[in-house]
């Protein structure tokens, strides 16, 4: 039961302990002053003390009182002198009432002392330098005691329930099981495929014998593989819920333990508490930080601790059935740096995607969570829904939350549309720094410069509907702001659209080159989307004519690239030449599309002025102001870009 954290926190009590004895044997040394030994002598020559002690190294002497054989001289008030000392007290201890006051180290066997003393006439004893016992008892035993006494509290208020301090090297069984699970498969929604799959587990769970009758197994292992906030836990969770089963959760990064056989001895535990009260759930959230596939350490190199979990973890998986009621669910975001053998069957073959919700989906979870909030009659959670393509369960959370706070800081008792909306900015795009100061001039260039993504996203075909565009800085380094946001949850693109995005992406750029004739530093965020996209559409979509339907792009990981990837670099299928074609058609579509852009512009002109002096006002611009005038200039001109 002595983890790191403990061990920790017990030496630094020991250090306290040993600086604190220090420190009190220190002030139990009478206060005895040290002098030179030369210093010594003449004080024993000018006769000025009333007794002499003298050790082996160090002598001790004592000034004032009363010299032997002078009639004691008492005063009326004030403290009581000590007694003189007589000839028969030759003791060699010094007793707590006859103690001295000076004290010097003699030089090497000096042998003149005494007979100084016998001149001087003062009285003088031997001593053995050991402390006395009442001083030893007071200075190390008893505060030893009262620390240990101390410690014994200490260690058995931590270890709860009832686990003393000889619990050492034993792991500490801190599994968090729970009986009466409240959350439901209700309190979970926009994943209903992982749903449908793991109301399998759940009849298990209530009626094995179900499954028995026919000689059915039910997977041991259901791993729960989706990206972080997708609502993994909260899944696993809501299946103990409602099997009404107990829910034992343990952490990937809590097996990995400091001490060497802690982990596996983990496991163990864990299993036998699992089997003592199945039928029940046991869930192993973040999977991958235990199950790492082994050598896939990348440049860290491997971690033997880890991997002794690891195997512990699979003989256990195999070493029980599921006749006993025990099912095992587990979480990860990564899925493909999970160890093969955690997969293999009879462990975790069974995967289930807990996806991103869509827009249906969204809506559903902001329902769950708005169950909690006071949500005003304005406020439109389809609308909500459609404005956060790619929020998952936690951001959807989240986001109610931000807006109630919102609203809780206004004092109002509801929530509003604005005060959502507003949450949704904030999370998009980070604060609003209203008061940034931002000199004229550059407000202006980024005023165009929106202007300009705005306009050219709202023309041309198949980009997103430009939302609205805004020159409030924001955390991030963003200068301006323009909202496009898809109306729809899109999987495909189209060669057109990409383009257009591509235009769009590059507006900002145009329009700057337009008015002012000259770049700025603003737009390199663009140029890298655009850069990236042009060069997807090229290598991974095949849609370059010059090169043809040929993937050209290494293969890459869906999730995260591993660091071996990083460090090897990734591989070329493909000769120089081709490299070369690859890079001049990218420059060709990127090339292409800013002309594009710059045309739209241009086209526009007067429009786009006008605009951009309502934005420097106003700070803010509808979406649909843009696509008003985009829509009656084409119609005009009656030029389709
Ligand atoms: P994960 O484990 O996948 O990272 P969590 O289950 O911890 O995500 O989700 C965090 C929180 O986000 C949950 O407690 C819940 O409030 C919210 N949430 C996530 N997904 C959903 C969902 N599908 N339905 C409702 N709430 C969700
Ligand atoms: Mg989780
Ligand atoms: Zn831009």
């Amino acid at each position: 039961m002595l983890d790191n954290r403990k061990l920790k926190f017990t030496l630094f009590y020991v250090i306290v302990a040993l600086i604190f004895l220090w420190m009190l044997n220190k002030s139990f040394r009478p206060g005895v002053k040290t002098v030179p030994y030369s210093k010594f002598k003449q004080m024993v020559k000018a006769g000025a003390f009333t007794q002499v002690w003298v050790g082996e190294t160090e002598v001790f002497g004592r000034t004032g009182g009363n010299k032997p054989g002078t009639v004691q001289n008492i005063p009326s008030n004030g403290p009581t002198p000590p007694p003189a000392p007589t000839e028969n007290d030759n003791s060699s201890s010094l007793s707590f009432w006859n103690r001295p006051n000076v004290k010097a180290i003699r030089v090497g066997g000096d042998k003149d002392l005494v007979a100084q003393l016998d001149k001087a006439g003062i009285i003088y004893s031997g001593r053995i330098e050991q402390p006395g016992i009442i001083e030893t008892l007071l200075s190390w035993i008893l505060p030893l005691g009262i620390m240990i006494a101390f410690w014994f509290y200490m260690m058995k208020r931590m270890g709860q329930a009832g686990q003393g301090v000889m619990a050492f090297g034993k792991s500490r069984v801190k599994i968090h099981g729970e009986n009466d699970v409240e959350t439901g498969f209700d309190d979970v929604a926009g994943v209903d495929e992982a749903k449908e799959e793991l109301q399998e587990v759940v009849t298990f769970l209530m009626e094995p014998q179900r499954y028995a009758r026919i000689g059915a197994r039910i997977p041991k292992g259901v791993l729960l593989v989706g990206l972080p906030g997708t609502g993994k836990t909260l899944l696993a969770r809501a299946v103990a819920g409602e099997a009404h089963v107990p829910f034992f959760t343990i952490s990937g990064a809590e097996f990995v333990e400091m001490f060497v056989g802690v982990g596996a001895a983990r496991v163990r535990d864990l299993f036998a508490q699992a089997e003592k009260n199945a039928p029940c759930i046991v869930f192993i959230d973040e999977l991958d930080a235990l199950g790492k596939s082994r050598g896939a350490g990348g440049l860290t190199g491997g971690n033997d601790e880890r991997e002794q979990t690891l195997n512990q973890l699979l003989v256990q998986m195999d070493g029980f059935d599921t006749t006993t009621g025990v099912i095992i669910l587990a979480a990860t975001n990564r899925p493909e740096i999970l160890d093969p053998a955690l997969l293999r069957p009879g462990r975790f073959d069974r995967q289930v995607l807990v996806d991103k919700p869509d827009r249906a989906g969204r809506r559903a979870i902001l329902e769950v969570h708005a169950r909690d909030v006071e949500l005003s009659e304005d406020v439109d959670l389809d609308e909500v829904a459609a404005r956060t393509p790619g929020f998952v369960g936690a951001d959807l959370a989240n986001l109610l939350n931000e807006a109630a706070l919102l609203a809780a800081r206004r004092g109002a008792d509801e929530v509003t549309g604005l005060d959502v909306d507003r949450a949704i900015d904030r999370i998009v795009a980070g604060l609003e720094k209203k008061n940034r100061l931002i000199n004229p001039t550059e407000r202006k260039i980024v005023a165009h410069h929106e202007m300009g993504h705005a306009i050219v996203g709202s023309c041309v075909p198949g980009a997103d509907p430009v939302q609205k565009v805004t020159i409030v800085p924001r955390g991030m380094g963003a200068l301006g702001l323009t909202w496009q946001t898809p109306t729809e949850d899109r999987y495909l693109m189209t060669k057109t659209e990409l383009e257009g995005k591509i235009a769009a992406l590059l507006g900002g750029r145009a329009a700057e080159l337009v008015f002012f004739g000259e770049a700025s530093t603003g737009a390199a965020n663009d140029l890298a989307r655009a850069t990236d996209a042009a060069r997807a559409m090229v290598v991974e979509y095949g849609m370059s004519d010059t090169l043809g339907p040929i993937r050209l792009a290494p293969e890459r990981n869906a999730f995260l690239q591993t660091p071996a990837d990083m460090f090897l670099g990734s591989r070329k299928e493909y000769g120089d030449k081709v490299a070369d074609t690859i890079d001049q058609e990218v420059r060709n579509i990127v090339e292409g599309q800013m002309e594009r852009a710059k045309k739209i512009i241009e086209s526009h002109r007067q429009d786009v002025a006008k605009l951009v002096s309502v934005l420097l006002e106003k700070e803010t611009i509808d979406g649909d102001e843009v696509r008003k005038i985009c829509n009656n200039r084409t119609k005009e001109s009656g030029s389709k870009i």
